[in-house]
Protein backbone atom coordinates (compact mmCIF):
# COMPACT_ATOMS: atom_id res chain seq x y z
CA UNK A 1 0.00 0.00 0.00
CA UNK A 2 1.37 3.55 -1.00
CA UNK A 3 0.30 6.29 1.25
CA UNK A 4 1.28 10.18 -1.09
CA UNK A 5 1.92 12.57 1.35
CA UNK A 6 3.15 15.05 -1.10
CA UNK A 7 2.16 18.64 -0.68
CA UNK A 8 0.16 19.46 -3.81
CA UNK A 9 -0.84 18.29 -6.23
CA UNK A 10 -1.95 15.97 -3.74
CA UNK A 11 -3.27 12.72 -3.03
CA UNK A 12 -7.10 12.79 -4.75
CA UNK A 13 -9.84 9.93 -2.80
CA UNK A 14 -9.32 7.14 -4.68
CA UNK A 15 -13.18 7.06 -5.94
CA UNK A 16 -12.77 10.19 -7.53
CA UNK A 17 -9.85 9.50 -9.34
CA UNK A 18 -11.61 6.36 -10.63
CA UNK A 19 -14.50 8.77 -11.40
CA UNK A 20 -12.63 10.66 -13.00
CA UNK A 21 -10.53 8.48 -15.39
CA UNK A 22 -13.97 7.12 -16.47
CA UNK A 23 -15.41 10.57 -17.13
CA UNK A 24 -11.69 10.96 -19.61
CA UNK A 25 -13.37 8.27 -21.38
CA UNK A 26 -16.93 8.72 -21.47
CA UNK A 27 -18.28 11.97 -19.89
CA UNK A 28 -21.78 11.72 -18.72
CA UNK A 29 -22.86 8.48 -20.82
CA UNK A 30 -22.50 11.27 -23.60
CA UNK A 31 -20.34 8.75 -25.73
CA UNK A 32 -17.52 11.50 -25.89
CA UNK A 33 -14.85 13.01 -23.39
CA UNK A 34 -15.20 15.09 -20.85
CA UNK A 35 -11.99 16.91 -22.39
CA UNK A 36 -13.64 17.02 -26.04
CA UNK A 37 -17.10 18.11 -25.13
CA UNK A 38 -17.67 21.91 -25.81
CA UNK A 39 -17.89 24.01 -23.00
CA UNK A 40 -21.16 25.68 -24.56
CA UNK A 41 -23.01 22.59 -24.86
CA UNK A 42 -25.67 22.12 -22.33
CA UNK A 43 -23.99 18.49 -21.36
CA UNK A 44 -20.87 20.58 -20.21
CA UNK A 45 -23.20 24.13 -18.49
CA UNK A 46 -25.02 21.33 -16.49
CA UNK A 47 -22.25 19.90 -14.86
CA UNK A 48 -20.30 23.38 -14.58
CA UNK A 49 -23.70 24.85 -13.00
CA UNK A 50 -24.18 21.99 -10.61
CA UNK A 51 -20.45 22.48 -9.49
CA UNK A 52 -21.39 26.01 -8.49
CA UNK A 53 -24.61 24.75 -6.55
CA UNK A 54 -22.74 21.91 -4.89
CA UNK A 55 -20.03 24.38 -4.14
CA UNK A 56 -22.31 26.68 -2.42
CA UNK A 57 -23.75 24.04 -0.64
CA UNK A 58 -21.25 22.36 0.94
CA UNK A 59 -19.19 25.39 1.78
CA UNK A 60 -22.64 27.67 2.83
CA UNK A 61 -21.77 30.50 1.00
CA UNK A 62 -24.25 33.21 1.38
CA UNK A 63 -26.15 34.67 -1.87
CA UNK A 64 -24.27 38.14 -1.99
CA UNK A 65 -21.12 35.87 -2.32
CA UNK A 66 -19.94 35.05 -6.17
CA UNK A 67 -18.43 31.63 -6.92
CA UNK A 68 -15.81 31.69 -9.49
CA UNK A 69 -14.14 28.96 -10.96
CA UNK A 70 -10.91 30.66 -13.21
CA UNK A 71 -7.65 29.24 -13.82
CA UNK A 72 -4.00 30.96 -13.36
CA UNK A 73 -3.65 29.24 -9.94
CA UNK A 74 -3.66 31.34 -6.51
CA UNK A 75 -0.09 33.07 -7.87
CA UNK A 76 -2.57 34.91 -10.19
CA UNK A 77 -5.05 35.83 -7.44
CA UNK A 78 -1.72 37.93 -5.69
CA UNK A 79 -2.26 40.44 -8.49
CA UNK A 80 -5.65 39.82 -9.29
CA UNK A 81 -6.66 40.88 -5.62
CA UNK A 82 -4.77 44.24 -5.36
CA UNK A 83 -5.63 45.03 -8.82
CA UNK A 84 -9.09 45.02 -8.67
CA UNK A 85 -9.53 45.46 -4.83
CA UNK A 86 -7.32 48.52 -3.68
CA UNK A 87 -8.70 51.77 -5.26
CA UNK A 88 -5.92 54.91 -6.02
CA UNK A 89 -4.87 56.22 -2.68
CA UNK A 90 -6.06 53.18 -0.62
CA UNK A 91 -4.14 50.62 0.47
CA UNK A 92 -4.12 46.83 1.67
CA UNK A 93 -3.11 45.24 4.99
CA UNK A 94 -1.26 41.84 4.99
CA UNK A 95 0.00 39.36 7.52
CA UNK A 96 3.17 37.92 6.63
CA UNK A 97 3.35 34.51 7.79
CA UNK A 98 5.58 32.72 5.23
CA UNK A 99 6.88 32.59 1.66
CA UNK A 100 3.13 32.83 0.22
CA UNK A 101 2.28 35.75 2.23
CA UNK A 102 5.39 37.01 0.92
CA UNK A 103 4.36 36.36 -2.92
CA UNK A 104 1.16 38.28 -2.58
CA UNK A 105 2.78 41.41 -0.89
CA UNK A 106 4.97 41.11 -3.68
CA UNK A 107 2.30 41.80 -6.55
CA UNK A 108 1.17 44.38 -4.68
CA UNK A 109 4.29 45.95 -5.04
CA UNK A 110 4.81 45.27 -8.38
CA UNK A 111 1.98 46.71 -9.00
CA UNK A 112 2.73 50.39 -7.14
CA UNK A 113 -0.05 50.00 -4.71
CA UNK A 114 -0.25 50.94 -0.97
CA UNK A 115 -0.01 48.09 1.53
CA UNK A 116 1.28 47.59 4.80
CA UNK A 117 2.56 44.76 6.73
CA UNK A 118 -0.14 44.71 9.70
CA UNK A 119 2.43 41.88 11.59
CA UNK A 120 4.72 39.31 10.43
CA UNK A 121 6.18 35.86 12.06
CA UNK A 122 9.57 36.58 10.48
CA UNK A 123 10.74 36.59 13.81
CA UNK A 124 10.47 33.38 14.95
CA UNK A 125 11.09 31.97 11.21
CA UNK A 126 7.10 31.88 10.52
CA UNK A 127 6.24 29.17 13.55
CA UNK A 128 3.87 31.06 14.53
CA UNK A 129 0.41 33.34 13.52
CA UNK A 130 0.47 36.71 14.88
CA UNK A 131 -2.98 37.78 16.18
CA UNK A 132 -4.71 39.70 19.08
CA UNK A 133 -2.21 43.12 20.02
CA UNK A 134 0.20 41.51 17.68
CA UNK A 135 -1.85 42.72 14.66
CA UNK A 136 -1.20 46.18 14.09
CA UNK A 137 -4.49 47.15 11.76
CA UNK A 138 -5.65 50.11 9.89
CA UNK A 139 -8.80 50.78 10.08
CA UNK A 140 -9.36 52.37 6.59
CA UNK A 141 -7.51 49.68 4.70
CA UNK A 142 -9.28 47.75 1.87
CA UNK A 143 -8.76 44.69 3.34
CA UNK A 144 -6.63 42.63 5.69
CA UNK A 145 -4.79 39.51 3.27
CA UNK A 146 -3.92 36.78 5.48
CA UNK A 147 -3.18 32.89 4.77
CA UNK A 148 -5.34 30.73 6.24
CA UNK A 149 -2.89 27.91 6.57
CA UNK A 150 0.82 27.82 5.14
CA UNK A 151 1.60 25.20 3.59
CA UNK A 152 5.57 25.62 4.00
CA UNK A 153 6.03 26.46 7.78
CA UNK A 154 2.73 24.38 8.82
CA UNK A 155 0.99 27.14 10.74
CA UNK A 156 -2.73 27.45 10.75
CA UNK A 157 -5.78 30.00 11.90
CA UNK A 158 -7.65 27.99 14.51
CA UNK A 159 -10.30 30.74 12.80
CA UNK A 160 -10.53 33.75 11.45
CA UNK A 161 -8.44 36.57 13.35
CA UNK A 162 -10.36 39.77 14.25
CA UNK A 163 -10.05 41.99 11.40
CA UNK A 164 -11.30 45.25 13.27
CA UNK A 165 -14.30 45.44 10.61
CA UNK A 166 -11.99 45.41 7.55
CA UNK A 167 -13.23 42.50 5.07
CA UNK A 168 -10.55 39.47 5.14
CA UNK A 169 -9.33 38.41 1.60
CA UNK A 170 -7.61 34.97 2.62
CA UNK A 171 -5.36 32.53 0.27
CA UNK A 172 -6.62 29.41 1.67
CA UNK A 173 -5.13 27.31 -0.52
CA UNK A 174 -4.28 25.04 1.49
CA UNK A 175 -6.81 24.39 3.50
CA UNK A 176 -9.77 25.56 1.62
CA UNK A 177 -12.90 22.80 2.15
CA UNK A 178 -11.22 21.19 5.25
CA UNK A 179 -13.52 23.26 7.72
CA UNK A 180 -16.56 24.66 7.83
CA UNK A 181 -16.38 28.80 6.91
CA UNK A 182 -18.39 31.48 8.46
CA UNK A 183 -18.78 34.35 5.71
CA UNK A 184 -19.34 37.40 8.24
CA UNK A 185 -15.79 38.99 8.31
CA UNK A 186 -14.41 38.09 4.71
CA UNK A 187 -15.13 40.11 1.59
CA UNK A 188 -12.85 37.08 -0.94
CA UNK A 189 -11.04 33.78 -0.62
CA UNK A 190 -8.40 32.07 -2.99
CA UNK A 191 -7.35 28.70 -3.43
CA UNK A 192 -5.68 26.88 -5.96
CA UNK A 193 -7.43 23.19 -6.44
CA UNK A 194 -4.57 21.14 -6.47
CA UNK A 195 -4.53 20.52 -2.93
CA UNK A 196 -8.27 19.34 -1.44
CA UNK A 197 -10.54 20.52 -4.20
CA UNK A 198 -9.22 18.46 -6.90
CA UNK A 199 -6.06 19.26 -9.84
CA UNK A 200 -4.34 21.52 -10.88
CA UNK A 201 -5.68 24.29 -13.68
CA UNK A 202 -8.75 25.06 -11.61
CA UNK A 203 -8.61 27.92 -9.38
CA UNK A 204 -11.68 29.08 -6.62
CA UNK A 205 -12.11 32.46 -6.25
CA UNK A 206 -15.18 33.45 -3.38
CA UNK A 207 -16.21 37.58 -3.18
CA UNK A 208 -18.79 39.26 -1.80
CA UNK A 209 -20.36 41.14 -4.97
CA UNK A 210 -20.05 44.47 -3.52
CA UNK A 211 -16.48 44.54 -4.00
CA UNK A 212 -17.14 44.57 -8.01
CA UNK A 213 -17.82 48.47 -7.32
CA UNK A 214 -14.26 48.92 -6.81
CA UNK A 215 -13.24 47.79 -10.39
CA UNK A 216 -11.42 50.31 -12.58
CA UNK A 217 -12.18 50.33 -16.17
CA UNK A 218 -8.23 49.89 -17.61
CA UNK A 219 -8.40 46.51 -15.94
CA UNK A 220 -7.77 44.38 -18.69
CA UNK A 221 -11.03 42.21 -19.30
CA UNK A 222 -9.36 38.06 -17.51
CA UNK A 223 -8.46 40.12 -14.81
CA UNK A 224 -11.71 41.63 -13.89
CA UNK A 225 -13.79 39.65 -11.37
CA UNK A 226 -16.89 41.36 -12.55
CA UNK A 227 -16.21 39.68 -16.47
CA UNK A 228 -16.54 36.06 -14.60
CA UNK A 229 -19.31 36.88 -12.47
CA UNK A 230 -21.15 38.19 -15.48
CA UNK A 231 -19.82 35.07 -17.82
CA UNK A 232 -20.63 32.60 -14.51
CA UNK A 233 -17.09 31.68 -14.98
CA UNK A 234 -17.64 31.34 -18.83
CA UNK A 235 -16.09 34.14 -20.53
CA UNK A 236 -13.59 31.95 -22.33
CA UNK A 237 -12.87 28.05 -22.00
CA UNK A 238 -12.85 26.88 -18.67
CA UNK A 239 -10.81 24.14 -17.67
CA UNK A 240 -13.31 21.63 -17.87
CA UNK A 241 -11.60 19.07 -16.94
CA UNK A 242 -10.47 20.53 -13.65
CA UNK A 243 -14.07 21.56 -12.97
CA UNK A 244 -14.96 17.69 -13.80
CA UNK A 245 -12.54 16.76 -10.77
CA UNK A 246 -13.85 19.60 -8.42
CA UNK A 247 -17.21 18.29 -9.09
CA UNK A 248 -16.40 14.99 -8.45
CA UNK A 249 -14.62 15.80 -5.16
CA UNK A 250 -17.64 18.13 -3.79
CA UNK A 251 -19.74 14.98 -4.25
CA UNK A 252 -17.11 12.87 -2.52
CA UNK A 253 -17.31 15.56 0.53
CA UNK A 254 -21.14 15.61 0.56
CA UNK A 255 -21.28 11.69 0.68
CA UNK A 256 -18.58 12.08 3.75
CA UNK A 257 -20.78 13.94 6.21
CA UNK A 258 -19.78 17.47 4.66
CA UNK A 259 -17.26 20.26 6.11
CA UNK A 260 -17.89 19.58 9.89
CA UNK A 261 -16.88 15.59 9.04
CA UNK A 262 -13.91 17.03 7.11
CA UNK A 263 -12.91 18.62 10.01
CA UNK A 264 -13.23 16.18 12.58
CA UNK A 265 -11.93 13.39 10.77
CA UNK A 266 -8.83 15.97 9.86
CA UNK A 267 -8.59 16.59 13.67
CA UNK A 268 -8.45 12.93 14.92
CA UNK A 269 -5.77 12.53 11.29
CA UNK A 270 -3.55 15.28 12.03
CA UNK A 271 -3.74 14.34 16.28
CA UNK A 272 -2.32 10.70 15.11
CA UNK A 273 0.86 12.08 13.74
CA UNK A 274 1.74 15.25 16.59
CA UNK A 275 1.03 12.91 19.56
CA UNK A 276 3.91 10.65 18.32
CA UNK A 277 5.98 14.04 17.45
CA UNK A 278 5.27 15.05 21.06
CA UNK A 279 5.88 11.94 22.23
CA UNK A 280 9.67 10.38 21.43
CA UNK A 281 11.44 12.87 24.11
CA UNK A 282 13.06 15.33 21.79
CA UNK A 283 13.53 12.96 19.13
CA UNK A 284 10.94 14.79 16.46
CA UNK A 285 11.17 18.33 16.27
CA UNK A 286 8.20 20.12 15.48
CA UNK A 287 8.28 23.40 13.66
CA UNK A 288 4.83 24.72 14.57
CA UNK A 289 4.14 26.56 17.92
CA UNK A 290 1.57 24.67 19.86
CA UNK A 291 -1.52 26.91 18.87
CA UNK A 292 -0.84 27.68 15.73
CA UNK A 293 -0.22 23.80 14.68
CA UNK A 294 -1.85 22.84 10.76
CA UNK A 295 -4.06 20.24 10.32
CA UNK A 296 -3.18 19.78 7.22
CA UNK A 297 0.85 20.19 7.03
CA UNK A 298 3.08 19.01 9.54
CA UNK A 299 6.36 20.36 9.22
CA UNK A 300 9.29 18.83 11.65
CA UNK A 301 12.98 17.88 11.72
CA UNK A 302 14.86 15.54 13.34
CA UNK A 303 16.98 16.24 16.14
CA UNK A 304 19.86 14.82 14.52
CA UNK A 305 19.55 16.31 11.39
CA UNK A 306 21.65 13.93 9.59
CA UNK A 307 18.76 11.21 10.08
CA UNK A 308 17.25 12.99 7.96
CA UNK A 309 17.54 11.59 4.54
CA UNK A 310 17.52 8.05 6.54
CA UNK A 311 14.33 8.64 8.18
CA UNK A 312 13.02 9.67 3.87
CA UNK A 313 14.58 6.78 2.45
CA UNK A 314 13.18 4.34 5.12
CA UNK A 315 9.42 5.77 5.19
CA UNK A 316 9.81 5.75 0.77
CA UNK A 317 10.35 2.11 1.10
CA UNK A 318 7.36 1.70 3.55
CA UNK A 319 5.52 2.66 0.88
CA UNK A 320 5.40 6.38 2.79
CA UNK A 321 5.77 8.98 0.18
CA UNK A 322 6.11 12.95 -0.38
CA UNK A 323 7.63 13.48 2.50
CA UNK A 324 10.42 15.64 1.99
CA UNK A 325 10.18 19.10 3.58
CA UNK A 326 10.46 22.07 1.46
CA UNK A 327 13.60 23.68 1.45
CA UNK A 328 12.98 26.67 3.71
CA UNK A 329 13.06 24.05 6.66
CA UNK A 330 14.59 20.69 5.14
CA UNK A 331 13.25 17.91 7.44
CA UNK A 332 10.20 16.20 7.02
CA UNK A 333 6.43 17.60 5.96
CA UNK A 334 3.60 15.41 5.89
CA UNK A 335 0.69 16.84 4.22
CA UNK A 336 -2.75 15.15 5.18
CA UNK A 337 -5.25 16.74 3.31
CA UNK A 338 -9.08 15.55 3.21
CA UNK A 339 -8.27 13.05 0.54
CA UNK A 340 -5.08 11.34 3.24
CA UNK A 341 -7.00 8.13 4.89
CA UNK A 342 -6.89 7.67 8.85
CA UNK A 343 -5.26 4.54 7.60
CA UNK A 344 -2.31 6.28 6.19
CA UNK A 345 -1.89 9.15 9.23
CA UNK A 346 -1.52 5.36 11.44
CA UNK A 347 0.98 4.35 9.21
CA UNK A 348 3.11 7.43 8.92
CA UNK A 349 2.64 7.73 12.59
CA UNK A 350 3.23 3.70 13.58
CA UNK A 351 6.51 4.11 11.21
CA UNK A 352 7.62 7.59 13.13
CA UNK A 353 7.04 5.47 16.69
CA UNK A 354 9.20 2.91 15.03
CA UNK A 355 11.92 4.71 13.68
CA UNK A 356 12.89 6.35 16.91
CA UNK A 357 12.85 3.17 18.77
CA UNK A 358 15.60 2.23 16.10
CA UNK A 359 17.91 5.33 16.07
CA UNK A 360 16.89 7.26 19.37
N1 LIG B 1 -0.69 29.90 -1.57
C1 LIG B 1 -0.47 28.79 -0.83
C2 LIG B 1 -0.80 28.82 0.63
C3 LIG B 1 0.05 27.65 -1.43
O1 LIG B 1 0.28 26.56 -0.71
C4 LIG B 1 0.33 27.65 -2.82
C5 LIG B 1 0.84 26.44 -3.56
N2 LIG B 1 1.48 25.50 -2.85
C6 LIG B 1 0.10 28.84 -3.53
C7 LIG B 1 -0.43 29.93 -2.89
C8 LIG B 1 0.40 28.93 -5.01
O2 LIG B 1 -0.57 28.23 -5.67
P1 LIG B 1 -0.52 27.99 -7.25
O3 LIG B 1 0.56 27.01 -7.49
O4 LIG B 1 -1.91 27.44 -7.52
O5 LIG B 1 -0.29 29.29 -7.91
Amino acid sequence: MVYNFSPGPAQLPPGVLREAAAQLIDFRESGTSIVEVSHRSSSYEEMHRETMVLCRRICAVPDHFAILLLQGGASTQFGMVPLNLIRPGSSADYVHTGNWSAKAVEEVRVLGRNYRIAASSADRNFSYIPSGPELNLDGSAEYLHITTNNTVYGTQYPSLPDSGGVCLVADMSSDFLSRPLTWEKIGLVYAGAQKNAGIAGLTLVILRRDLLQRECPTTPTMLRYSTHVKSHSLYNTPPVFAVCVFNLVLHWIEEQGGLADMERRNRRKAELIYHVLDGQGGFYLGHAELPWRSQMNIAFNLRDRGLEPVFLRDAENAGLRGLEGHRALGGVRASVYNAMSREGCKALADFMTDFARRYG
